[in-house]
């Protein structure tokens, strides 16, 4: 069983786009990225901290709009467009979720698919949905590029995604499908799980359900990717029974440090892209 390292492989990607955040900064260019929170939820608190810090590290300047939870979606999308007339500015993240009184599809939709980092924009969807991607989502962009890392070919595999939401599940679906993988996508809904999972070369799990995937829903030998993160008793945790499952899989995300830090990573190399797109 080998452990898929993303902590390791996110650092390798930070170093080399420090470097070439450097060569644009000779150029003049400096890359920068505003975050957007709204309201006080302390996991959206440590994302955007966590966000932050990163771009720090490697050179591109961040933004930061704190918006009281209270804010109106109109106020909302008036920074929204104040940040895509902003040259100095290459991406935009509104950190989800928002208060239940804003309609996230309009904030979403109301910042321009060029500064789309996050890869959420229907534009950006339906982008890679015809395979032709501009801006991917990170979490699912960082699964692709660690199974690279590791040789794992997704061609001509049987993957089963639970879970089937829109940052992770569906835009997954959508990379593994564009790569030649067989997918399945199962959800809240999906009757006899096990039955699926058990028959995928390539398991991925996107649900937020500590112990969700045990031992006897894997087959031997399968890849499996866990991108939950639940909070037990202080401890973080995936939805994968690592110590059980860990025995079955060929290989294996931890959790933490397996598709976390490949998100922050991609987040970066996502802004870069778009300096680039900007730039050419
Ligand atoms: P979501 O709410 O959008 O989607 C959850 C999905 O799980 C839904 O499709 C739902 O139908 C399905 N589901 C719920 N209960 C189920 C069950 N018992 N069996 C099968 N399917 C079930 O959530 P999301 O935003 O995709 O996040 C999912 C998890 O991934 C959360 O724990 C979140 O914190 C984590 N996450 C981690 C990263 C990362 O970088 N590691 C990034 C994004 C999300």
């Amino acid at each position: 069983m080998v452990i898929l390292d993303g902590k390791k492989l996110a650092q390798k990607i930070r170093l080399s786009i420090k470097e070439e955040v450097n060569q644009l900064k000779q150029r003049g260019i400096i890359p920068g990225l505003a975050f957007i929170l709204v309201g006080d939820n302390p996991a959206s608190q440590v994302y955007v901290n966590m966000k932050t810090k990163a771009c720090e590290e490697v050179g591109i300047y961040s933004i930061n709009h704190r918006m009281p939870r209270e804010v109106s979606e109109k106020e909302l999308i008036d920074v929204i467009k104040m940040l895509n007339d902003n040259p100095m500015v290459h991406g935009i993240l509104v950190q989800l979720p928002l208060p239940k009184h804003i309609n996230e599809e309009k904030i979403i939709e109301a910042i321009d698919y060029r500064k789309d980092v996050d890869g959420f924009h229907p534009y950006n969807m339906g982008r890679l949905a015809r395979g032709n991607p501009l801006f991917s989502s990170c979490t699912p962009l960082g699964i692709m590029r660690l199974m690279e890392e590791y040789s794992i070919d997704v061609k001509g595999k049987d993957v089963v995604m639970v879970g089937a939401g829109n940052i992770t599940g569906k835009p997954m679906a959508l990379m593994l499908t564009n790569a030649g993988a067989t997918v399945q996508i199962c959800h809240i809904y999906t009757q006899n799980l096990k039955e699926k999972t058990k028959r995928a070369d390539i398991l991925i799990s996107a649900v937020g359900k500590p112990g969700l995937i045990t031992e006897d829903m894997v087959k031997e030998g399968a890849v499996v990717i866990d991108v939950g993160i639940s909070r037990v008793e202080g401890k973080v945790v995936g939805d994968v029974d690592f110590e059980n499952v860990s025995k079955k899989a060929s290989y294996i995300t931890p959790v933490p440090g397996g598709v976390g830090p490949m998100t922050i990573a991609m987040l970066l190399y996502n802004t870069l892209q778009s300096v680039k797109l900007k730039e050419q």
